[in-house]
């Protein structure tokens, strides 16, 4: 009998340097695979293009590797993976699950806000596109009903996607494929069965998870940590002008990033070479203490 070895995965979006925000990702999905023995992959995900700039996949490899991050295999570039991308497109299609959206922003505006912030499709091409109008995106024709499942961080959750979400864009209008298939495509292809990820992406999860099920693939174990948040309630990132990790010296950082998913590091790890302090965060290691929330203050 083969023993399933597990396999993990960090894939940030390559759109600025590594900050403390997505540090936290990092070290937590880092984290978990070594303690569960498993493999851990490293995927960029610059499928958006237009908010990739260029060198930004290069110097998050960079910081990281400065962090003493060290992955299995090749990194993985959503931008080498459109081919692969248009083929499950066209199963979906086939399979009378895509359909093609003339609707525009403007049409969109007066519809309802989803969680996320986004708006919820009102199905206004679901039947067919209006006549004289033409395809500009293609979206997922999700069904009734609420999709639940059970977080290792954040509990059960549930969503009504056709309520919370509606049927969600696949291809966009400016021809590049939606991180919703791409992120699903890619966990399935690289035999993902631990998501370990920032609780922004707690409200995805559901519309991955019926895609999952539109394509026959398995839904890997989820664990969403929370994210970090500025003084505004924001979210770190680029738009909000998180620093980047200073990668000459970045293991404050990283004690600090530990400290926040729970762990208690002691002090003086601040100041430990990058191996000491891995040596330490493998050991120490443990999921349970991470807090349930979906967003904490640094
Ligand atoms: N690329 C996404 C981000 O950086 C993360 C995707 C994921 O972990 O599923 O926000």
């Amino acid at each position: 009998m083969s023993i399933e070895v597990p396999v993990g995965r960090f894939a940030p979006s390559p759109t600025g340097p590594l900050h403390f925000g997505s540090l936290v990702a990092a070290l937590g999905s880092r984290l978990d695979a070594c303690a569960c023995g498993g493999r851990w992959l490293l995927r960029m995900e610059d499928v958006d293009e237009p908010r990739c700039p260029p060198g930004a996949s290069d110097e998050m490899l960079r910081a990281l590797t400065a962090c003493g991050f060290e992955w299995d295999g090749p990194v993985l570039f959503q931008s080498t993976r459109k081919a692969r991308y248009r083929e499950v497109l066209e199963t979906l299609k086939a399979a009378g699950r895509a359909y093609p959206c003339a609707c525009t922003r403007r049409e969109l505006a007066d519809s309802a806000l989803a969680p996320d912030g986004a708006h919820v499709y009102p199905g206004t091409c679901r039947p067919g596109l209006p006549a004289g109008k033409s395809a500009r995106a293609w979206r997922l024709r999700v069904d009734a009903g609420t999709v639940c499942f059970d977080d290792v961080i954040q509990g059960r959750c549930c969503q009504n996607l056709e309520r919370e979400a509606g049927d969600f864009v696949l291809l966009r209008a400016d021809g590049h494929f939606a991180y919703q298939l791409a992120v699903v495509v890619d966990d399935a292809d690289q035999g993902v069965t631990h998501v370990v990820r920032g609780a922004d992406l707690l409200d995805s999860t559901p519309r991955q998870i019926f895609l999952q099920g539109c394509l026959g693939l398995r839904v890997p174990a989820y664990a969403h940590l929370p994210v970090v948040v500025n003084a505004d309630g924001e979210k770190l990132s680029k738009q909000t002008r998180a620093p980047a990790i200073d990668y000459r010296d970045p293991v404050p950082a990283m004690t600090d990033a530990l400290a926040f998913l729970g762990q208690s590091p002691p002090k003086d790890l601040r100041r430990a070479t990058t191996a000491d302090f891995w040596r330490w965060a493998r050991a120490n290691w443990d999921m349970s203490r991470v807090p349930r929330a979906r967003g904490l203050a640094a």
